[in-house]
């Protein structure tokens, strides 16, 4: 696998991992475990007086939202070793999940990788 710039495609990380596929019952198991944990908070935000107003809306949207969020995401990626931005050389945050979007930022110069298998 290698993450190379956006900008400078002749600068690349080559970077050690593989990919484990996630089936559909694991997909699902996750997906319901965020969604669960999101409605648990949305029960408990029925218990703050005025705040249940709009608090109670936005986190059943948001268990909604994080549920296809979460079944979206197709593939593991694991990687063991760390790796340094090639411009700022801090340490490069690699999601571990991958939902088909295989693009990433580095968190402190925001310089963008792409992400080739
Ligand atoms: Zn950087």
């Amino acid at each position: 696998m290698m993450l190379t710039q956006i900008n400078n495609a002749d600068q690349s990380i080559i970077i050690t991992g593989h990919l484990v596929e996630l089936n559909f019952s694991q997909r699902l198991t996750r997906a319901l475990k965020k969604f669960l944990l999101l409605i648990s908070i949305t029960i408990a935000a029925v218990f703050i007086p005025v705040a249940h107003f709009v608090l109670v809306p936005v986190f059943l949207i948001l268990s909604v939202y994080f549920f296809f969020k979460e079944f979206k995401i197709k593939q593991n990626l694991i990687i063991t070793d760390s790796y340094n931005c090639l411009n700022c050389q801090s340490n490069l945050l690699i999601p571990k999940e991958l939902d088909g979007n295989l693009r990433m930022n580095c968190k402190n110069c925001h310089q963008q990788y792409k992400l080739s298998l």
